[in-house]
């Protein structure tokens, strides 16, 4: 696929240049309505996840906030799991502040608390196929047969487990985002995000308040994503078994306390994710022994994980969420998500195994 680096495209007849304007599949008119490369991720996107089309975004908060605003008013009523994305968590709590948005939290795995919550006014429910930290896996197929029954328009985060493990629209969800920052692109060198919808009526719909919102992604950027999933498949397999191997010698290391990750089968989600997902991911959560400083001194201590934000690109990276994703909680929410003050996330990269599993125990040691 070419990079189309132009902002605009010129005609010869001016009713095919004002048709473009109106709808996602008219002539290429101008970068921020579609651009050719950058419909040509759409529309990889929208395949591999198996909905009908996608509109592409300049972050995955881009996407998100497309979809949140394109589709809610003032007096809009949301659903949401607790377990969000921080950017999301802070995105639901502005709605509900300046526009009056009211959101209910429930769990992940929770049908009944979904019924429980609609009311006449709501419209959404807002769920992540894996959660971050903590690594919960939600049940899609009955969450969104509850929401179904409602009339909600369900919207699932894959960013975690990327369409080779996990495809909502199949469960029954409407609208997939991802954040193609992360495994999608795969190398950590673009921002980008993207919604595939099911139905072709809420993409045309949030297609047309994309073009006046502005979350356009730059075709360079675009370009870069289908570039990277190319690999997307051979990546997840290697990020998967990398975690497995991690997830089980931190499991056994006397230094670790809790190792979260869903393949494992003392995780809550253990039993949702071996009926959703094919494999569980490359990201999970531990707790050294010793706490906060323990947890310090170990993310010090590393020598090829790279102390970073993100995840979904080829090198291994570790953060504290305590004190950085997960910064605007207080202790007591930070409890009752299950993060501890020591907790460490881990992005497993595509290194040997072998190699990784040395700095860890170097430094736990
Ligand atoms: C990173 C991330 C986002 C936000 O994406 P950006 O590309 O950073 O804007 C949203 N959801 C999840 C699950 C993410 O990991």
């Amino acid at each position: 696929m070419p990079i189309y680096q132009t902002s605009g495209f010129q005609f010869e007849d001016p009713a095919v240049f004002a048709d473009g304007m109106t709808r996602p599949d008219g002539a290429f008119v101008y970068g921020r309505y579609s651009n050719p490369t950058v419909r040509s991720l759409e529309e990889a996107v929208a395949r591999l996840e198996g909905g009908t089309a996608a509109v592409a975004a300049a972050s995955g908060m881009g996407a998100i906030n497309t979809v949140l605003l394109g589709l809610l008013q003032p007096g809009d009523h949301v659903i949401a799991q607790h377990a969000l994305y921080g950017g999301t968590a802070h995105v639901l709590d502005d709605l509900t502040e300046r526009f009056g948005i009211q959101v209910s939290y429930v769990a992940e795995d929770d049908p009944a608390a979904v019924r429980e919550a609609v009311r006449p006014e709501t419209k959404l429910l807002y769920l992540e196929t894996i959660a971050n930290p903590m690594t919960q896996v939600a049940d899609l197929p009955a969450m969104c047969a509850a929401a179904r029954e409602a009339g909600l328009t369900t919207v699932v985060d894959n960013t975690f487990a990327s369409p080779i493990l996990c495809r909502p629209i199949e469960h029954g969800a409407d609208i997939v985002v991802h954040s193609t920052t992360k495994y999608l692109s795969g190398h950590a060198d673009i921002l980008g995000g993207i919604a595939v919808f099911a139905d072709d009526a809420l993409y045309r719909k949030v297609w047309s308040y994309s073009c006046a919102l502005g979350t356009t992604p730059d075709p360079f950027a675009a370009w870069l994503t289908l570039r990277g999933m190319q690999t997307l498949a051979l990546r997840m397999e290697r990020h998967c078994a990398n975690a497995r191997v991690l997830a089980d010698r931190l499991a056994g290391h006397p230094a670790v306390v809790a190792v979260h990750w869903p393949g494992l089968p003392g995780h809550p989600s253990y039993d949702v994710a071996a009926k959703l997902l094919p494999d569980f991911g490359g990201v999970l959560s531990f707790d050294v022994a010793g706490g906060r400083p323990a947890g310090e001194r170990f993310m010090s201590a590393v020598r090829l994980a790279l102390l970073a934000p993100s995840l979904g690109g080829v090198e291994t990276l570790i953060l504290h969420p305590a004190s950085t994703s997960h910064r605007h909680l207080d202790d007591a929410q930070l409890a009752q998500a299950g993060i501890g003050a020591g907790t460490v996330r881990v992005a497993i990269g595509i290194e040997h195994a072998e190699d990784l599993w040395a700095d860890f125990e170097q430094a736990l040691g």
